[in-house]
């Protein structure tokens, strides 16, 4: 994402990509690179084409449809050039991936923009998105696009990001330990954010703690002068402030509702659809409006009102355009039903899930009245890769789904749960998603509110469609 800029000069030269990959330019000229693509399905006319290698697929079997669709230059390994077709520009490299992270460093380091990096277990496109609105209000700004935080996605989104940017903010994903590390040395932020820590991915990690010092590598690569943004109200809060001192990180700014915290809330009032609230930034006072419900989204605000104020940016424009903050699919997208007896609303949260993202969805549903004599109803599906302790982290869940009057659950995990639940409030159980789709629409009702929550592997998303679908 890119907003602000008027695109005058060229993302690349073909020149400059070659110099930054080592790379030989062969085959016909290049010309003006106007954007980074890695998949022909979304490659737009006049981009650079980056044939990655992936587990099942070689980007190399695509080159010829990246020049038929216009690409402006392909990006191949040398010993490949015998399959490429003719007439088609060419950037010869030892290796794709390798030549994507030299652009993406190549990217960073001829930019003079502000960076933001985010990550964190639980909240990190969130945060971004709010941050690219807060700072975009301010300055042209370069975001990552949709979740890429990994070891493809942060170099592609550094080498799509303008020269000319003013502000830039990189999602930074993991699943084991290192990964961080390796990602924020190409990323070299202003300002780190980490949303939170929790029992995220746990099945790789031996303890929580391991994952806060997993998340803690971001602050390897700070720039000198720069600064952490840190969850106050997280338990593993000290742990994380002392391993930013350690990583020589002087400027610390805890966020939350905590009594210490530099970016402190000072009220808030909770709706079905926006919060409305008041915080103390760094001395600062502001109020604010995020278009987006849930004590969650309030606490990410203050993690982005706190990098946004240590980038320079405005605070006041900042915090005026978080109103305009909307769901990413699946993260609270609601849609209307047509049910017997009136009309329904599903709360499609089926993207993914965890303990923590599975309680600020509960917590919202109990903020979000039904009309007449409709229920509030949770549909839940199992949260995966939570290790041995998956079974009782599912029956763990019982106090937060007692906001529902109905709650139904998939999977073997889920079970757990269930078994926890009072009489009253089963609605139903399967084994999968497709089982008990029915069970679910045909219990529907006028005025009922359905939120609908599951890991992305248990196949939630499809139940919220065919509701969809159905209704
Ligand atoms: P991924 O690792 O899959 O990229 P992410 O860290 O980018 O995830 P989001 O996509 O922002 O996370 O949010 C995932 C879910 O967590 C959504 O349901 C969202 O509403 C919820 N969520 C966002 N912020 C928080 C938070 N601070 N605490 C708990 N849940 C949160
Ligand atoms: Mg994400």
């Amino acid at each position: 994402m890119s907003a602000g800029s008027a695109a005058v000069s060229p993302l690349w030269t073909p020149e400059a990509l070659a110099q930054a990959t080592g790379g030989v330019l062969a085959g016909a000229p290049a010309g003006a690179i106007g954007g980074v693509s890695i998949d022909t399905r979304t490659l737009r006319p006049g981009e650079v084409f980056f044939a990655l290698r992936g587990d099942n697929s070689d980007g190399h079997a695509y080159v010829a449809l990246a020049h038929e669709r216009g690409a402006a230059l392909s990006v191949v390994e040398r010993g490949r050039t015998g399959d490429m077709p003719e007439g088609a520009p060419l950037l010869l490299v030892d290796d794709v991936l390798r030549a994507l992270e030299a652009a993406g460093r190549a990217a960073r380091g001829r930019t003079r923009a502000r960076i933001i990096g985010v990550t964190g277990s639980v909240g990190k496109t969130t945060t971004k998105e709010a941050l690219a609105l807060a700072l975009g209000a301010d300055g042209p700004t370069h975001a990552s696009a949709a979740s890429y935080n990994n070891h493809w996605g942060v170099p592609l989104s550094l080498a799509r990001m303008p020269q000319d940017s003013v502000y830039g903010v990189f999602e930074l994903g993991m699943n084991h330990a290192g990964e961080i590390a390796t990602l924020v040395d190409m990323v070299r932020p202003h300002v780190a954010i980490i949303t939170t820590v929790e029992p995220v991915h746990i099945a790789q990690f031996d303890s929580v703690e391991g994952i806060a010092d997993a998340k803690a590598e971001i602050f390897t690569g700070v720039t000198p002068g720069g600064a952490a943004v840190l969850n106050r109200d997280n338990r593993h809060y000290e742990r994380l402030v002392a391993a930013a001192r350690a990583a020589g990180i002087g400027t610390i700014i805890g966020f939350g509702e905590a009594e210490g915290a530099q970016a402190r809330l000072t009220s808030v009032n909770l709706q079905p659809h926006m919060s409305t609230a008041m915080a103390d930034i760094m001395g600062e006072s502001v109020s604010f409006k995020v278009g987006l419900p849930g004590r969650h989204i309030v606490q990410n605000a203050l993690a982005v009102l706190a990098a946004a104020k240590l980038a320079g940016a405005d605070l006041c424009l900042a915090a005026l355009a978080l109103s305009a903050l909307g769901p990413p699919p699946g993260r609270g997208v609601r849609t209307g039903l047509a049910v017997k007896g009136g009309r329904a609303t599903v709360i499609d949260e089926s993207y993914n899930a965890n303990p923590a993202s599975m309680r600020a969805a509960l917590a919202v549903l109990g903020t979000t009245p039904p009309t007449g004599r409709g229920r509030r109803i949770a549909v839940l599906g199992d949260m995966l890769e939570l290790g041995p302790q998956g079974e009782a982290m599912h029956r763990e869940l019982a106090p937060a789904a007692s906001v529902a009057d109905l709650v139904f659950c998939a999977g073997p995990l889920m079970r757990a749960l269930w078994e926890a639940l009072p009489e009253s409030r089963r609605g139903g159980w399967a084994p999968d998603a497709a089982a008990l789709l029915p069970l679910v629409a045909e219990r529907l009702r006028g005025g009922d509110v359905i939120m609908v929550k599951g890991s992305n592997g248990s196949r939630m998303g499809p139940l919220v469609r065919a509701l969809i679908e159905r209704f």
